[in-house]
Parts: C-alpha cells; structure tokens; sequence
C-alpha cells in the first residue's frame, strides 16, 4: 500500500502504469486529495468498484493531484488507507497519480495546438463581464470569445496585457452522449437518457491550461481527466453527478484528441443537513472505517438500493453479496432488453 507521498515526475517510472488489454471493461475512481474520503466520495467510489466488478472488469485507482495548492499527499494516502480497510481491492503497483504525468499533458497541449484549437486568452473577469455585458449576456459563465482569433471582438485586450489562460475553441452543434441505464429511478433519474449540451451556448471557449507561477503550465482537470481516461483505456466513467457539467467539455477534447469516448454515468450525490451535496470544500466529515460494515451498507442505500443481508461480519461477504445484488440488478435487465 502506498503510504508516502508519490515520487516527483522526474523520478516517477513508469510514466504511463502498465495499461489493461482493451477490449474489457475498464472503470476507474479519480479522488482529488485535498482531504478524506467522505460519506459522498465513498459512494462514487463504491459505484464504479461494483459496476467493474460486475462486469468483471477491472478497476483502476486516480489520485488527481495536479492542483498543487489544494492537494495534501497525506490525504491521498489516507483515500488509499480507508479504501483498503474498506475492503476495495485494488493493485498498488498500478496507481496513476496526475503530478507524474505532466508530460503527456504537455503533449495534449501540442497536439491541439499543431490542430490550430488553442489560443492564448488575455481577458481579466472583468474584461470578460464587460464583454458579455456589451453584448446582453448575463450568465457569467459564458466566455464570449473576445480572443478568439477569427472573431471580430468587441472588447479587445491589448496583446501585452499578461497571457491568462489558453482556451479550446468549442463546436457551435451539440454534443451527446447517453447516460448508462440504470437500477432504479432513485439511483438515478438521468439512467439511459441522451444528454446534449452546446457548449457554444452554454460555455464558450474553455481553459485547458494556465500559465503556472514558476516558468510552464498548469493542466486544468477537463485536459487531464481526458489524457488520462484515454491513456489508461477506460471504457467506462462511473462518478457523481456534480460531474455532468463536465462530460460535454471532455467529449469535446476526447474528438479534438481522436480517443475514444468511454460511457458514462453519473450516481446521485449525497446531501447534507443543509441541503448541499457533501464535499471537501464545505468540509465534509471524514469517514470512521473503524466500522466499514454499516458505512458500506449505507452507501448502498445512498445509491438508492437496499442494504444486503449479511450471514456475519466479513467484508468479503459484504462485497460478494453486493456485486451479485449489483449483477442481477444491472445487468440481468441490460440481458432481457
Ligand atoms: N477528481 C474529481 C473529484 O474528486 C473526480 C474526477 C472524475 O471522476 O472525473 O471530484
């Protein structure tokens, strides 16, 4: 089990761990360490845990550690403790850890900007809120493409003003995908649904790098949960629903970057007494795996299923009894559709 903090890039070999046979099922579980497993987290994690295995695939462990500011190497290794005290079974020899991989986002990065897809951004928010204003837009998501090159722009930042970012350019059509089918409408209310978003419309040009405080880049998540997704083959992306707002953006990047796009679903979040979805940011307990039994049993129920009978104690029932429920429910109907 890997306890310490992961070794440097220059020092990681190999970059890219040893890659499954394509071809199977491939899934993952990508938890940004800047803090522990939550009650919320533990349930993405069980969702795509149980999916691979019911589909007897394999299951590949991400620590996305690119965000230097917030993540803590301590947490990463105490995701990877109660991970395994929780009874996940993963290979330790095959853990990807982000900030060993810089190079193949690099490389990304090379690739659309040989494609002509990139251009260096030099609006401050202010800027962009002006732009979007000039124009009657509210929502200040939106970036208006005052930079894009091929655009005549209302506001024009001086081509001195310092670099800020480096944007994608967006397709003006709408991009789909379906979300996986599903076992009940609780478990999720999208299951098998086409989703479609235009990110012309609903985002504009979007950043896949900024410049770093030193000398290079910093990779924004959407470029690196893309590399890496295709580097390691994943066939299918299995996390929580916060993350849908993402999926039309690395769909986008998977074509720009001719990969393959896994299927995805995305598993109901778990709330908080105040109604928000439990996260690290707004602090969300730690999980105590001093008692994985009822923790497991009420991630089951946080997936809107019901808790397995249990004969003992052992984890190894617990997970057994939970893959075949998870079988049976998930794939007994995909066989009689
Ligand atoms: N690292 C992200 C998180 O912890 C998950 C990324 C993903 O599953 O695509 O929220």
């Amino acid at each position: 089990m890997t306890g310490s903090a992961p070794p440097s890039e220059a020092q990681a070999a190999p970059k890219t761990p040893v890659v499954p046979t394509p071809g199977t099922y491939i899934g993952r579980f990508a938890p940004s360490p800047s803090g522990p497993l939550h009650r919320g987290s533990l349930v993405a994690a069980m969702a795509s845990y149980l999916d691979a295995l019911a589909h007897d695939g394999q299951w590949l462990l991400r620590i996305e550690d690119i965000d230097t500011l917030r993540s803590r190497a301590d947490a990463a290794a105490a995701i990877l403790r109660d991970l395994s005290t929780l009874g996940f079974r993963f290979d330790p020899q095959r853990l990807w850890y982000q900030s060993q991989r810089l190079s193949r986002y690099q490389q990304a990065f090379d690739k659309l900007t040989a494609q002509h897809l990139l251009y260096a951004c030099r609006c401050s928010r202010k800027e962009i809120a002006d732009s979007l204003s000039q124009r009657g837009m509210t929502d200040a998501r939106i970036y208006p493409g005052t930079c894009r090159p091929d655009r005549p722009a209302l506001f024009v930042a001086p081509a001195t003003a310092p670099l800020r970012a480096w944007r994608v350019q967006v397709p003006a059509r709408p991009i789909r995908w379906t979300e996986g089918d599903w076992l009940s409408p609780r478990a999720s209310p999208l299951a098998g649904r086409t989703q479609s978003e235009n990110l012309a419309q609903s985002l504009g040009d979007f950043v896949i790098a900024r410049p770093a405080s030193g000398a290079g880049l910093d990779w924004t998540y959407q470029l690196s949960v893309v590399v890496d997704d295709g580097d390691a083959g994943i066939t299918h992306v299995v996390r929580g629903l916060d993350l849908i707002d993402s999926t039309a953006r690395q769909i986008h990047l998977q074509q720009c970057l001719g990969l393959p796009t896994p299927h995805y679903w995305h598993c109901p979040l778990v709330m908080g007494a105040d109604g928000q979805k439990l996260s690290k940011q707004n602090g969300a307990a730690a999980i105590d795996t001093r008692h994985p039994l009822p923790l497991l049993q009420q991630a089951l129920r946080d997936l809107g299923l019901p808790a397995v009978a249990m004969n003992g104690e052992s984890l190894a029932e617990f997970w057994l009894k939970a893959v075949a429920q998870w079988r049976h429910l998930r794939l007994g109907r995909e066989a009689v559709r």
